[in-house]
Formats: C-alpha cells, sequence, structure tokens
C-alpha cells in the first residue's frame, strides 16, 4: 500500500531565490535561523497541504471545439455515424492544421490555467492533431513558447504517430513519421516519442520501426497501448523500456505481470471511459497489487477525455478502479512525475525538489477524491509563487 509520509503541524520552508523546498518536517524543528525577518509565512492550518500534481498525459494543444460531437454522442449516435458527419479524431485534424501557431498556443495556455487552478503544476503535452509534419511541428513549437513563458514544467511529446492521415499508405507515413524524429531531437522540441498502438492504429512491426529512429534520438519513447482489448502492448513496451505505458484497459494477466518486473509506469486514463462510456476501466487493484507503478492523467483531449482536474481524475479511479486515496494522490504526484523522468526535482515535497504546492481546502486528504464539482484547492505555488490564491488566479 502506498505511504504517504503524513505529518500534522508540519512546515515546508521555500527559498524563493531557487524556488526549492528548503525544510519539511515537523513545525517543532523549523531550523530557527530558516526565516529572513519579514518573510512571507502562508497559514494552512485546518487544510491539506500537497505536492503539486503532475499529469503526465494530455493532448492540450488543438485547434477547435467538438461540443456538437459530444452532444450527438448523448442523444446515442454512433462512432460510425459522427465520423461519417466529419466528427471524431479527424475534425480535430482539421481545425488543428487550420489554425496558427499562436492560435494553439493561447487556446492552450487558457486550458493550462484551468489546470494550474486545479492543482497541476507539471504538465505533458502531445502532439499529434497534425498527421503532417509542419502542422507536427508547429504544434511542438507551440509547446515550446508555453514552456518558455509559464512557470510549470511543461514535457513535450511527438505523437506524429497517433493515427494515419486519411488515404495515407501506411508504409510511407511510417517512414515520414521516423524520419521526423531525428529534426526534433535537434531543434530540442520533444522530449518523448508516443505511437499508439492498437488494431485501429498503429501495428507493433510499424511501430518497431519508429522506435528504431527513435532509439537514434535523445528522446524517451511512450506508448498508448491495450487500450480496448490485449494487444501484448504491455508486454511488449515493457521489453523495449518504454518510459510508460498509458491506458491499459484490456491489459492482460502477462501483461500485468511484465509491467510489475519493469521500469515502466502504467499510466491510468479514467476520464476516457468516464467521458465516452466506452471501453473498460484498467484493472488498476490488480495491477497495483501485483507491484505496477501506477500514475493518473487526464488524456485531456477534446474527443474523449474533456477533463482537466486529476482531483477529479482521482474520483474516477477511486470508484471504477478501486485505487485507495492514498494511491490515487501517490498516482497523480510521484508516480506522473516518474512518468516524465522527473521524479528527483518534483512530485513530492522534499528538501531540494521544486517548491510546487497545492494547498487542498480540506481536513482530511481523504475528502480530496469525495468531494465532486467542488473547487477544493485554495492556493496553487509553482517554484514558490502563487499562480492561484485563496481560490482565486494569480498569475
Ligand atoms: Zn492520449
Amino acid at each position: 500500500m502506498a505511504q504517504l509520509g503524513l505529518l500534522e503541524r508540519a512546515a515546508l520552508g521555500i527559498d524563493l531565490a531557487t524556488g526549492t523546498i528548503e525544510f519539511a518536517g515537523p513545525w517543532e524543528a523549523v531550523p530557527r535561523d530558516a526565516m529572513a525577518p519579514g518573510c512571507p509565512v502562508i497559514d494552512a492550518s485546518g487544510c491539506v497541504v500537497l505536492p503539486g500534481f503532475v499529469d503526465s498525459h494530455t493532448h492540450l494543444v488543438y485547434g477547435g471545439c467538438r461540443a456538437d460531437e459530444f452532444h450527438r454522442r448523448c442523444r446515442g449516435e454512433s462512432y460510425q455515424q459522427i465520423a461519417e458527419a466529419g466528427g471524431g479524431i479527424l475534425s480535430s485534424v482539421k481545425a488543428t492544421r487550420a489554425a496558427s501557431g499562436e492560435e494553439l498556443e493561447a487556446a492552450a495556455r487558457q486550458r493550462l490555467h484551468c489546470f494550474y487552478s486545479a492543482g497541476t503544476t507539471t504538465v505533458e503535452i502531445k502532439s499529434g492533431y497534425g498527421l503532417e509534419q509542419g502542422t507536427e511541428i508547429r504544434m511542438l513549437e507551440a509547446i515550446s513558447r508555453l514552456r518558455e513563458t509559464e512557470p510549470a514544467i511543461i514535457c513535450a511529446t511527438y505523437m506524429g504517430a497517433h493515427a494515419f492521415p486519411p488515404g495515407a499508405d501506411r508504409t510511407a507515413y511510417t517512414e515520414e513519421v521516423a524520419a521526423a524524429l531525428s529534426r526534433i531531437d535537434e531543434d530540442g522540441l520533444a522530449d518523448f516519442y508516443d505511437i499508439f498502438v492498437d488494431p485501429l492504429a498503429f501495428g507493433q512491426a510499424e511501430a518497431e520501426k519508429i522506435i528504431a529512429a527513435g532509439r537514434r534520438t535523445g528522446m524517451g519513447l511512450k506508448l498508448h497501448g491495450d487500450e480496448f482489448g490485449d494487444d501484448g502492448t504491455a508486454a511488449w513496451g515493457a521489453a523495449l523500456g518504454a518510459v510508460s505505458i498509458d491506458h491499459l484497459g484490456g491489459i492482460s494477466d502477462a501483461g500485468i505481470e511484465a509491467l510489475a518486473h519493469s521500469n515502466s509506469i502504467a499510466t491510468l486514463l479514467p476520464g476516457t471511459m468516464f467521458f465516452t462510456r466506452h471501453g473498460s476501466y484498467a484493472p488498476a487493484r490488480r495491477m497495483i497489487d501485483a507491484g505496477c507503478a501506477v500514475a493518473l492523467a487526464t488524456d485531456h483531449n477534446p474527443g474523449s477525455s474533456m477533463l482537466y482536474s486529476l482531483p477529479f481524475v482521482m474520483t474516477l479511479a477511486a470508484l471504477n478502479m478501486g485505487m485507495s486515496p492514498e494511491e490515487c494522490i501517490t498516482a497523480a504526484t510521484i508516480n506522473g512525475a516518474h512518468a516524465l523522468q522527473l521524479g528527483s526535482i518534483t512530485g513530492s515535497l522534499e528538501p531540494g525538489k521544486r517548491a510546487d504546492v497545492v494547498i487542498a481546502a480540506v481536513p482530511d486528504y481523504r475528502e480530496l477524491a469525495y468531494h465532486v464539482g467542488r473547487d477544493l484547492i485554495r492556493d496553487v505555488f509553482i517554484r514558490g509563487r502563487a499562480v492561484k490564491r485563496k481560490g482565486l488566479p494569480a498569475v
């Protein structure tokens, strides 16, 4: 069972010059010389203080809005009908291709600020709505500008292998994605690359061609895998050393076993099942009991998971996947950080780490996943600077 290292009557000292945690421990043990005269003190009595949440799987950059499609789905229209009417991922591809880099950036920035408000201080963002390299690069450049101008840690993932463009020659498009990797790496545009391995997307042999090229770069491998059924992606991806394998609604016992004995993080995205009412929730309980390291993320995207809040994802994980409050918090903080290879700099409240801190207006951490639709996040600090204070935006 996950241990939170819970402390009551605790204090957190932050060095504002470096934006890192200087002290974390019992109030009585605060070093006498720790506080400079006049240094700001924030009273969090009656609250829970946590590490900022880490959302390690999002598609936050895209053009357009699919509210119409959402309501059609709610009325019972099938995916087929919606796709035929121009909906589905291809509608996002069309709108993203038509958007300028500035438009993509501005819309993503607004969404990112909603993430801050829900306590998220580290976000991974994928490309993948261009499906042609010009738009893919424009998406990655928008992510880069966010990274340069926003206080949060933002990781970029190249996901040219999100789907095949309509009418594409599969071999030619796979080669195009593989060929793009070295330039993206040289230009410092992405930390990771990601492939959707699925009977309806990329097969393992196609993915292996991309991975062969990816290995010649400094980028880490991520996979969307075993989403709707057991395709053997968990065991295959773990053997390939994937940093994380995400979705896993259809993971087999052999896949669980392989992941449990690997360094790959299992990133679970219950928002997609909630939002689409399709697919099965990943067997998180069995996975954690077997020894898998589980992270939770929103998978924010305009089609299948229009979610902004990791506390809400925790509610879904508790209700539908049998995760305990401690496991939910661990999965949305330190395990998310490990899914981004950032475990040594964020994801927990320890001296030397970034002062990415959330103050939740609840007396007990178990209440985080319990309240639904109520904003419990009182304050959010990134590197010690407020992005939200007393429930109000501070950026
Ligand atoms: Zn995704």
